[in-house]
């Protein structure tokens, strides 16, 4: 790229070389490849392929991470290289990570009563990159997987660390700066045909339910059919307002220019049966607890978004 500035180029070759290096201590595989876990993952796919059972039964080769899985309680050992990479990034601005994408490559395959090791090196960092969700580096990690020492597969992963896009003035060398309250915009709702009559009623201060003509089920959010009876009638009932809290989250991270953390999120059961996540208002985001009373509102947050929040009843 011409005219990149300098201290990119210095920046790209620290990074690089990570490139080759340990990305997590070498594992050993949980358990032997079974018989069980292939029956449960092929029921999980809804996968009926023959070679998957019987007496020469192989395992789906798109199960090679599971064999690597550390399970619930277990943690992934990674090195103190690939640690210092992601400190780099982060501290360089790039602290935002999103998953991209994986590949696998088969080589042989895995049969019940396969030992599994595995390795993963960290295989490339990219150049800068610029993308919709910001600027950043494309980190992939390579795992070799082996049975009885021989290689079995390759899994990669892709993540890409980046610096969340903001205000950046057009054509100019300014520096990118943090957007000042009247940039901020929160995300736009996307409304299609199965939603639209929902943001209509909230275009009327009305949080609407619908209710399936066939069974009376209501049902929120918004779907073309009924989950319960497969009818496609319906109509809507305006909600009362009244709900509770029953479950929440209050959100420290990441920063985002359209949202000011930390704020309550709340998985709101309204007193109809159904529930909504939404903004719990108007009450310390510390005081937030399940059970606690909500009242709806509407809340305008720019010239043409309106969101029903819910305000936090305390007694
Ligand atoms: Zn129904």
């Amino acid at each position: 790229m011409r005219g990149e500035p300098e201290d990119h180029k210095e920046f790209e070759a620290r990074l690089k070389a990570y490139e080759g290096r340990p990305a997590a201590a070498t594992g050993v595989g949980r358990d032997p490849v079974n018989e069980p876990m292939i029956r449960h993952w092929c029921e999980a796919m809804g996968d009926t392929n023959p070679a998957y059972t019987g007496p020469d039964a192989v395992a789906p080769p798109t199960m090679l991470q599971a064999w690597t899985m550390a399970g619930l309680t277990g943690r992934p050992e990674r090195t103190a290289a690939y640690d210092e990479l992601l400190r780099l990034l982060d501290e360089s601005g790039h602290h935002a990570v999103v998953a991209t994408d994986c590949e696998q490559e088969y080589f042989r395959p895995l049969r019940p009563g396969d030992e599994i090791t595995f390795d993963s090196v960290i295989e490339s960092v990219s150049r800068r990159k610029t993308t919709k969700l910001g600027a950043g580096y494309f980190v992939t990690t390579r795992t070799d997987i082996r049975a009885g020492g021989e290689l079995a597969g390759t899994h990669r992963f892709r993540i890409l660390k980046y610096s969340p896009r903001t205000y950046v003035p057009a054509r100019t060398n300014a520096p990118a700066r943090r957007p000042t309250r009247s940039e901020e915009r929160r995300p736009r709702p996307v409304v299609n045909r199965d939603n639209a009559g929902f943001w209509e009623g909230v275009a009327r201060r009305e949080l609407l339910i619908q209710r399936c003509t066939g069974c009376g089920t209501l049902r929120f959010p918004w779907l073309p059919g009924c989950n319960r009876c497969g009818c496609v009638r319906w109509d809507t009932v305006a909600a009362s307002g009244d709900g509770t809290v029953y479950s929440y989250v209050v959100v420290h991270h990441p920063p985002s220019p359209a949202f000011d953390p930390p704020y309550a999120v709340g998985l709101v059961e309204l007193t109809e049966g159904v529930r909504i996540v939404s903004n719990v208002v108007e009450v310390p985001y510390g005081t937030v607890r399940i059970g606690m009373p909500v009242r709806l509102e509407f809340r305008r947050y720019d010239d043409e978004l309106v969101l029903p929040v819910f305000r936090g009843v305390t007694s």
